[in-house]
């Protein structure tokens, strides 16, 4: 079936995401918050990323309540920090995020990054936090094949999702294949390399081809390959961009061009040294 807005992937447990989805890291709690909140929901767009770091939950939860869109129809994510991590702290900081977002459930909770001295207590609060129905899944961040190797030993419930760094300099093809034999979804964050996207040349010439924007080319080829993106704006203009991705598509040439461009450069911390 052809990419649209509404496109979802079936994660283990049967509950959908949607492809592409609203980032909110460094979007400002109050007006701007709320603000790209809605327009996203607007837009049509049904799957917003938030985490208790991001300090902006409850203007999550504020705009989705506003815009008359039920809560039902929009996937919500947030993330466990790490001075939380532990099994009752954990399940604590789960009910304070709920309590911010004004909902009863998150539709997925995510540990934020891997810390080996609390992985088996996070992961028993996450299962248990599953269990309970406050989280419809349950999943990590940050985590490359050791932490997963690591998890899944542990795990009666394993992870859904991955949230990982993941654009066209750093595609990290050892943790998709690892990901994709053990049935985890990979969630690209920083797909956009933070705006970088627009000065790789290659990119800048497949979207002039196409009467696109680096920006949209680059999530169309996250999608293509099936991925899942959540592109951050607070610009009403560029959030209306980032989810106007479905009326083109990319050549095999394109792909290829993309899957020539990745140089394992981060733009975020290595998940290899930090926390860990
Ligand atoms: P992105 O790659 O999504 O880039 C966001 C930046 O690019 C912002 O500065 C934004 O500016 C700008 N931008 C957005 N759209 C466009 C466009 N069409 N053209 C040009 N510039 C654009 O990076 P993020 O780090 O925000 O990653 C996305 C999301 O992933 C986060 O918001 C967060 O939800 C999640 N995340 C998760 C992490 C984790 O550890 N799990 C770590 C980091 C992010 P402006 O807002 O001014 O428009």
């Amino acid at each position: 079936m052809a990419l649209s807005l509404a496109s979802t992937l079936v994660l283990p447990g049967g509950i959908e995401i949607p492809r592409l989805g609203l980032g909110t890291y460094r979007s400002a709690p109050g007006v701007e918050t709320e603000h790209a909140v809605r327009t996203a929901l607007d837009l049509g767009c049904r799957h917003i990323d938030t985490a208790a770091l991001y300090g902006n939950e409850e203007s999550v939860g504020a705009a989705l309540r506003k815009s008359g869109v039920a809560r039902d129809q929009v996937f919500v994510t947030t993330k466990l920090w790490n001075d939380d991590q532990g099994y009752d702290t954990a399940l604590d900081a789960l009910d304070r995020s709920l309590q911010r977002l004004g909902m009863d459930y998150v539709d997925l909770y995510l540990v934020h990054w891997p810390m080996c001295e609390h992985l088996e207590t996070t992961w028993r609060a996450m299962e248990d936090a599953l269990e309970s129905g406050r989280a419809r899944a349950i999943g990590v961040s940050n985590f490359l094949p050791q932490h997963l190797k690591a998890l899944l030993e542990i795990a009666v419930v394993p992870p859904a999702v991955d949230q990982v760094e993941f654009h066209p300099r750093l595609q990290q093809p050892d943790l998709q294949t690892f990901l994709a034999e053990h049935d985890i979804a990979l969630e690209a964050w920083a797909p956009l390399m933070r705006g970088r996207v627009a000065a790789i040349p290659e990119i800048s010439g497949i979207a002039e081809r196409l009467g696109r924007t680096p920006a949209q080319v680059t999530l169309r080829w996250i999608l293509e390959i099936g991925l899942i993106a959540i592109p951050k704006s607070v610009h009403a203009e560029r959030i209306a961009e980032n989810v106007g991705v479905y009326d083109f598509e990319l050549t095999e040439a394109d792909h290829e061009v993309f899957a020539g461009l990745d140089t394992t450069e981060r733009i975020g911390p290595d998940p290899n040294v930090y926390a860990w």
